[in-house]
């Protein structure tokens, strides 16, 4: 197995044809690819709404790090499935936390930033402690899929973070979500339980709400808010 770091510009090349060379390959053989090419350089990131990238990322790279966001402001049934995957799951997860409470946000910027500036309240509480917290690795995995919202269809398989020089492995980005389904009932995937209580993607409580029949799967974040995307993956 590589382990050895590399530079930025030989990182670059690599997600580039790793992109095109497994734009067909089984998210399990691209996630042997980054475990053979990265090593413990490699991570997964994962919100804890299901353990489907870290299940299939445990069994290319035992131990493997799963990083997850606890932005102070996360449903319980999330945190519990954060403890969960840890208990359960050949995998190490690392909690990291934005640099200010929520208290001391709310003092410094006043109380519900979410509702009147989202932008911001992502920028502090997620952008930022993940760009922290992915400082010692060449390469994360992120369970984005193309079929969750129009933004995400042209998701790469493998490419080219060019804001943090890392190289962004999205293992299931062709799955649909029959797919995922498939695959949490084949190997008994731990999954968050407000997936059984009408929440399609979950994210901070404050900015989540479920979904209603034909909206699509991002539709409950920042409803009513214009708003799609955290930031994290733009
Ligand atoms: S999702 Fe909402 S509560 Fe969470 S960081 Fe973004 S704006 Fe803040």
């Amino acid at each position: 197995m590589t382990t050895a770091q590399h530079s930025a510009e030989e990182l670059e090349k690599l997600a580039v044809r790793a992109g095109r060379d497994l734009e067909e390959a089984s998210a399990q053989e691209v996630l042997r690819w980054a475990a053979d090419t990265f090593g413990r350089r490699f991570c997964v990131t994962s919100s804890m709404e299901d353990a489907v990238v870290a299940h299939l990322a445990s069994r290319a790279l035992p131990g493997v790090d799963v990083v997850f966001l606890d932005t102070g402001y996360h449903f319980p049934e999330t945190i519990g499935t954060r403890d969960a995957v840890a208990a359960v799951m050949d995998v190490n997860v690392i909690t990291i936390t934005p640099r200010q409470t929520v208290a001391e946000q709310d003092a410094e910027y006043g109380p519900r930033l979410h509702d009147r500036d989202p932008d911001r309240c992502c920028a502090l509480r997620k952008v930022a402690p993940l760009e922290e917290g992915l400082r010692g690795y060449d390469a994360w995995a992120t369970g984005l899929r193309r079929d969750e919202s129009p933004t995400r269809a042209n998701t790469p398989v493998v490419g080219w973070d060019a804001r943090r020089r890392k190289v962004k492995v999205a293992p299931i980005a062709r799955w649909t979500q029959d797919d995922v389904e498939r695959y949490v009932a084949e190997h008994g995937v731990l999954t968050n339980p407000l997936l059984m209580d009408g929440y399609a993607s979950v994210g901070c409580a404050p900015c989540t709400r479920r979904v209603l029949a034909g909206e699509d799967a991002r539709a409950g974040r920042w409803a009513g808010l214009g708003k799609t995307e955290c930031g994290i993956h733009q």
